[in-house]
C-alpha cells in the first residue's frame, strides 16, 4: 500500500486551503493508488492550513485517508519556536528537515555557489551533526529528505555511511521514521533521499520508514512509488509507518 506524506499544496507562495486547491491532489492520489496522502507544508505557510477545510475534503473522500502533517526547518536554538508551532493545530505528524547550514540555504538554487567555500568532509560533517541535534530535540516524527546534503551532486570521496552513522543512532533513540523521498529522483544527485545505502543501515538499525514524494504540484504526488516501494521491499522493509494525531502505526508495504 501506498502513502505519500510530503506533500506541498501551498508550494512556495503560500495563501489558504481551499477545497479547489486540495480536491486535484486527492484525484491524483487515487489515480496514483494511494491509501493515504498527507498535506505537509513547509512552516513558514503555517498561517494557510485550515483544518475545517481538511475535514470537508475527508468527508466527501471515504476512500482515502487525509493527513495533516508539516515539514518544519530545523536549526539549533529554533526549538521553542516549533514547539510552539506544534501546538498551533493537532497535527497528524511534523516532518523535521534540515534545509539550511549557519543561515546558508543549501538546497536553495540560488545559493549554490555557496558549496565553494566548503571542504566536503567538513560540510558532511556539519550536516549530519544538524540532523543528529534535530533527532535528539525530538519535536518530529519523520526525518525529512534525510540526506539532501547531497542535492546538487556535491560529496567527499568514498563511503557516505561514516558521517551519518551517528545521526542514525540519534534517529534510532529517538524513536523517529525516515521517510523514503523520491523527489531527489528529479534534481542533479538524481537519486532518491536517503541513498539505498543509508536505507539499508536504517533497516539494520530497525529504524521505520515512511513515503513522500514531495510534490509542489498535483501532477507529482505519489511520483516514483513503484520503484521506491521496489527499492524497500528488496531491503527488507515489509511496512511503512502511518500517523494520526501524532501516533504511529503500521501499514503493510
Ligand atoms: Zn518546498
Ligand atoms: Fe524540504
Ligand atoms: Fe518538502
Amino acid at each position: 500500500m501506498y502513502v505519500d506524506y510530503h506533500v506541498h499544496p501551498l508550494s512556495h507562495s503560500g495563501g489558504d486551503y481551499t477545497e479547489v486547491l486540495l480536491i486535484p491532489y486527492l484525484s491524483e492520489a487515487r489515480e496514483r493508488g494511494l491509501t493515504e496522502i498527507g498535506f505537509a507544508d513547509h512552516d513558514e505557510y503555517w498561517e494557510g492550513l485550515d483544518r475545517t477545510i481538511i475535514a470537508s475534503v475527508s468527508a466527501s473522500s471515504p476512500d482515502l485517508k487525509i493527513k495533516l502533517g508539516m515539514e518544519v526547518s530545523y536549526w539549533p536554538g529554533r526549538e521553542t519556536e516549533i514547539a510552539g508551532l506544534a501546538r498551533r493545530y493537532p497535527f497528524d505528524y511534523l516532518i523535521g528537515s534540515v534545509h539550511d547550514i549557519d543561515n546558508w540555504m543549501f538546497d536553495h538554487p540560488a545559493y549554490r555557489m555557496g558549496y565553494r567555500a566548503w571542504e566536503f568532509d567538513d560540510l558532511y560533517r556539519k550536516y549530519y551533526e544538524l540532523i543528529k541535534g534535530m533527532a535528539h530535540s525530538r519535536l518530529f516524527d519523520i526525518v525529512g529528505h534525510l540526506d539532501l546534503i547531497k542535492k546538487y551532486g556535491y560529496r567527499p570521496e568514498g563511503d557516505l555511511l561514516p558521517f551519518a552513522e551517528l545521526a542514525l543512532q540519534a534517529i534510532r533513540q529517538s524513536g523517529l521514521v525516515v521517510e523514503l523521498n523520491t523527489a531527489g529522483l528529479h534534481k542533479p544527485c538524481a537519486a532518491i533521499y536517503p541513498s539505498q545505502e543509508l536505507l539499508s543501515r536504517c533497516f539494520e538499525l530497525d529504524i521505520p520508514v515512511t513515503l513522500g514524494s514531495d510534490a509542489h504540484t498535483e501532477s507529482e504526488v505519489g511520483r516514483d512509488f513503484v520503484y521506491a516501494r521496489e527499492i524497500l521491499y528488496r531491503i527488507g522493509y515489509r511496512r511503512i509507518a502511518v500517523f494520526s494525531q501524532r501516533q504511529r502505526s503500521f501499514i503493510s508495504l
